[in-house]
């Protein structure tokens, strides 16, 4: 088959569960020329782009850099470095991303044991503290940090604590949370870290930062048998990402770095803690506007990711239809529910460039317009001012 035009996507807005908008410099910046993968100026970028990855992440880990693939390249790189047969591991599972731990884990030979939650709802460091102290033998304990697939953020610093006294390397996911609300992987004793570029960093999918603490990679060398993966082996890797030599191991996407390193350095113009901000106010203007409207949401307060809304789909409502009308009407993406969430809530996602107040205003207008054409029982004219309420 030939075709005769090039692909033009449509302008969508984009605040499901990832990717999210990409800002107009991040774009500029991939379609740069392209460079060798080992021009000295490329390796002075990938120094930029660890050093710029240390701040996001908030360590002074060596071992930090972006694994050439999807977050679940460095979640599978995180899982099958540290983990050989015969090792145990504690895994929290609350939602579709701890489910695939344990799968990887369980793939990587691992004996494991899991600490169930319910879906929708935080890990309890106390359940973690009875796992680990019936199996004190495990190796690591890992958890997500925020569950996209339920909007859950498990209070990290604490399951870390919980995890060290028992002496074991602690594995975060930290793919929603990166840049959304704080993550301080040193401060908080995070060992093995993985993130993602298409969520709060705003970037194209495609990327996996990843980081390793001084523990982790003892942990490492101490392995029985080589890793199983050679493209995801961090022994080989590094010798590409750092050192003085670097060696050819694979050509690293050489665009998509100009993307983040650009996405990168709009994180250091903005400030760490102006972004946290901005999730968060963007997170309570929607959920006032939702709740104005008659809408609720799934997941406790004192539990929700500011970057990741659980909109509990109201009874009698067909919420793939109002998804369908989003995209296709207000060129509108929002995401369904997973698993025993499926038809239950939609996922609304404030992440990134997708948290700004004309996106939280365009959102609800939009769902309010679907919602009353489509006769759901919903509170016309009431968001926005709610929204302006909060002076936002
Ligand atoms: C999106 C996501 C992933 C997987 O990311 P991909 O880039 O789709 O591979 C893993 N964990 C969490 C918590 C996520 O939100």
């Amino acid at each position: 088959m030939t075709f005769a035009n090039s692909f033009q996507p449509p302008t969508r807005i984009l605040m499901g569960p990832g990717p999210s908008d990409v800002h107009q410099r991040v774009r500029e910046a991939l379609a740069r020329p392209t460079i060798g993968h080992l021009d000295p100026e490329f390796i002075r970028l990938m120094d930029e782009i660890k050093a710029g990855l240390r701040r996001v992440f908030d360590t002074a880990n060596e071992m930090t850099l972006p694994i050439s693939g999807p977050a679940s390249a460095g979640q599978e790189a995180c899982i099958v470095n540290l983990l050989e047969p015969g090792d145990k591991a504690v895994i929290c599972i609350n939602g579709v991303f701890g489910g695939r731990l344990q799968d990887m884990a369980r793939r990587a030979g691992a004996e494991v044991v899991t600490v169930e939650q319910e879906w929708g709802r935080a890990v309890p460091p106390e359940a973690l503290e009875e796992a680990l102290a019936a199996n004190p033998d495990a190796k690591m304990a890992a958890f997500v940090h925020a569950e996209t697939s339920t909007g859950a953020l498990s209070d990290a610093r604490a399951l870390a604590e919980v995890a060290r006294r028992h002496d074991c390397l602690v594995l975060a996911d930290t793919v929603t949370s990166l840049a959304g609300v704080p993550v301080r992987v040193d401060d908080w004793g995070l060992d093995i870290v993985y993130s993602g570029t298409q969520k709060c960093l705003s970037c194209p999918p495609g990327l996996s930062p990843v980081t390793f603490s001084p523990a982790a990679r003892e942990a490492m060398a101490a392995r029985r048998v080589p890793v199983q993966s050679w493209f995801l082996d961090l022994s080989l890797l590094t010798a590409y990402w750092g050192g003085e030599k670097r060696s050819y191991h694979h050509t690293a996407p050489v665009n998509a770095l100009y993307g983040l390193h650009e996405a990168l350095l709009m994180i250091d113009e903005e400030g760490l803690d102006a972004i946290w901000a901005r999730h968060r106010r963007c997170h309570e203007a929607l959920v006032a506007g939702l709740e104005a409207m008659g809408l609720s949401l799934a997941v406790p307060v004192a539990e929700r990711v500011p970057q990741l809304n659980a909109v509990t789909v109201p009874e009698g409502v067909d919420e793939a239809e109002v998804r369908r009308r989003l995209l296709v009407d207000h060129n509108l993406e929002i995401g369904a529910g997973l698993g025993p969430m499926a038809g239950k809530i939609w996922r609304i996602g404030l992440m990134g460039q997708s948290a700004t107040p004309r996106h939280v205003r365009y959102c609800l207008t939009s769902l309010e317009s679907v919602l009353t054409a489509m006769g759901a029982p919903v509170n016309r004219g009431e968001a926005v001012a709610a929204v302006e309420a909060l002076g936002i």
